[in-house]
């Protein structure tokens, strides 16, 4: 079928995106940068000084850094809500300034910010622009989060003899799934969570990185709630790659040595880019890897394990013990690590691009979610879609052992797998002429030519 999209012309083709600067968000923000660009807009970045993406790596783009108050040496795991609290005070003077000296110089068809970022909808409508809201985690997490201002009384903090309990509010999640933050002072986070929720109801559309397939009744109760455009497009990777969005060095000896292991034999391990553990849970996590004796790529990035540089925690005679049955690595080209034929199952925190990931590539999960989103993820993950299992008792040995052997040699991973599989298949078709999230891309660009 013939490309039916309008191309755009020059009073409406130019587009301004600012990205949260975190690994998880930079990622999707860029790859949707890139699928714009590749339909004729021209993109300018407005960035942080703190995570700035790397600009050799998109030349086609203009990046502009503001100045977001932070030291760079910050990292924002110690206190998340604190840290986005602080971006969205700090960045509203120079995302101003930024953007009136951009409409000096000629016309912008529209803001498209992520959701995290409020703020940015009351500057919009200041200079009396659209703004178009990415969402970077799934629409079931979502919504959660937008419930849980008005539930957590009834809910938070969570009891210990009510985790399994379920939550009508939000079914199918118990409460042992709804969403904690690390923060200081949870007030905040639920302030917080009520503005990005207002303020993408104030905004002129929603785009997220999902499909249909996977979400439908979530998309349509999404439509109920934010009652503005939305269009699932995703998932984005699959047309862009993440590696040229990458804040650390990908080490690339990861995937010759994936060469070297047998089809489906290997499991992969990574807590993505903000996650942490303690020294007794690396312990347990390392020792759970070496007694399922199954072949494995770790990624321990550094600062992963407090308190510690890097591989220090690793009990002594570990290396030895494991030979060349594993391999550690501080940074992984992970789309090209689940798409290589070695990989058979996923260990992962569930960040919402890592589970996509693993969807694109089928291949089955197992999930520790550590914080937010990553808790709902796991859910649909392991109770909803059938693709995984979920560790119920943290992280401890045993259970690690065995998890592992039932996901890679048992029947029950099997099955994951055929149900990935279909997954997968369905996240092909949607992205084709006709397909889904094709046809919601077109129907977005069209959006915006409206404009
Ligand atoms: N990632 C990577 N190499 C690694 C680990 C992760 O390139 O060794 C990428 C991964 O492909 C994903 C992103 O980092 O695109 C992590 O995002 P996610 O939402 O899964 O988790 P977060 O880092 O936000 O917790």
């Amino acid at each position: 079928m013939e490309n039916q999209t309008p191309k755009p012309k020059s009073n409406n083709h130019h587009l301004v995106l600012f990205p949260v600067p975190l690994q998880g968000h930079i990622n999707p923000m860029l790859q949707l940068a890139n699928i714009l660009h590749s339909k004729g807009f021209s993109i300018t970045i407005i960035h942080t000084h703190f995570n700035s993406p790397t600009k050799s790596n998109h030349p086609h783009f203009t990046f502009l850094p503001i100045s977001d108050g932070f030291s760079k040496t910050k990292t924002s795991t110690e206190d998340a809500i604190s840290h986005i609290t602080l971006l969205n005070t700090n960045c509203v003077a120079p995302f101003r300034d930024c953007l009136a000296r951009l409409l000096a110089d000629g016309p912008i068809a529209c803001l498209i910010t992520d959701a995290i970022l409020h703020f940015s909808q009351l500057v919009a409508d200041g200079f009396g622009l659209p703004r178009i809201v990415l969402s970077t985690c799934s629409i079931s997490s979502f919504l959660v989060f937008a419930a849980l201002p008005v539930i957590q009384e009834k809910y938070l903090p969570k009891q210990d003899s009510q985790l399994e309990s379920p939550v009508p509010e939000v079914l199918p999640l118990q409460v042992k799934d709804l969403p904690s933050m690390t923060t200081n002072d949870s007030e905040d986070f639920y302030k917080f969570l009520t503005n990005m929720v207002t303020q993408t109801k104030a905004s002129s559309g929603l785009i997220w990185n999902t499909f249909s397939e996977l979400e439908e009744s979530a998309l349509s109760q999404s439509r109920d709630l934010f009652p503005i455009p939305n269009f699932s497009i995703g998932p984005f990777h699959k047309s862009f790659p993440a590696s040229s969005s990458t804040l650390l060095i990908q080490d690339r000896s990861s995937i010759s040595w994936l060469d070297t292991q047998k089809l489906k034999s290997v499991l992969y391990v990574s807590f993505g880019s903000i996650a942490e553990m303690d020294r007794k849970e690396f312990n347990e996590m390392a020792w759970g890897l070496a007694n399922s004796m199954q072949p494995f790529l770790w990624v321990v990035r550094p600062g992963f394990i407090r308190g510690s540089k890097w591989l220090e925690a690793l009990p002594s005679g570990y290396a030895e013990k494991i030979g060349d049955r594993g391999c550690i690595v501080k940074w992984a080209p992970q789309q090209e690590v689940l798409a290589h034929f070695a990989v058979g199952g996923f260990w992962t925190h569930d960040g919402w691009n890592s589970t996509l990931e693993s969807i694109c590539e089928g291949v089955p999960m197992i999930c520790s979610p550590c914080f937010g989103d990553q808790l709902v993820n796991a859910k649909y993950v392991s109770d909803v879609w059938g693709i995984g299992l979920r560790f119920e008792k943290g992280v401890e040995r045993g259970e690690i052992e065995r998890g592992i052997r039932r996901v890679m040699v048992e029947r029950e991973g099997e099955e994951m797998r055929e149900r990935i599989l279909c997954l997968k298949e369905k996240v092909d078709v949607c992205l084709e002429d006709g397909g889904s999230s094709h046809q919601h891309l077109e129907e977005l660009i069209s959006y915006i030519l409206s404009f």
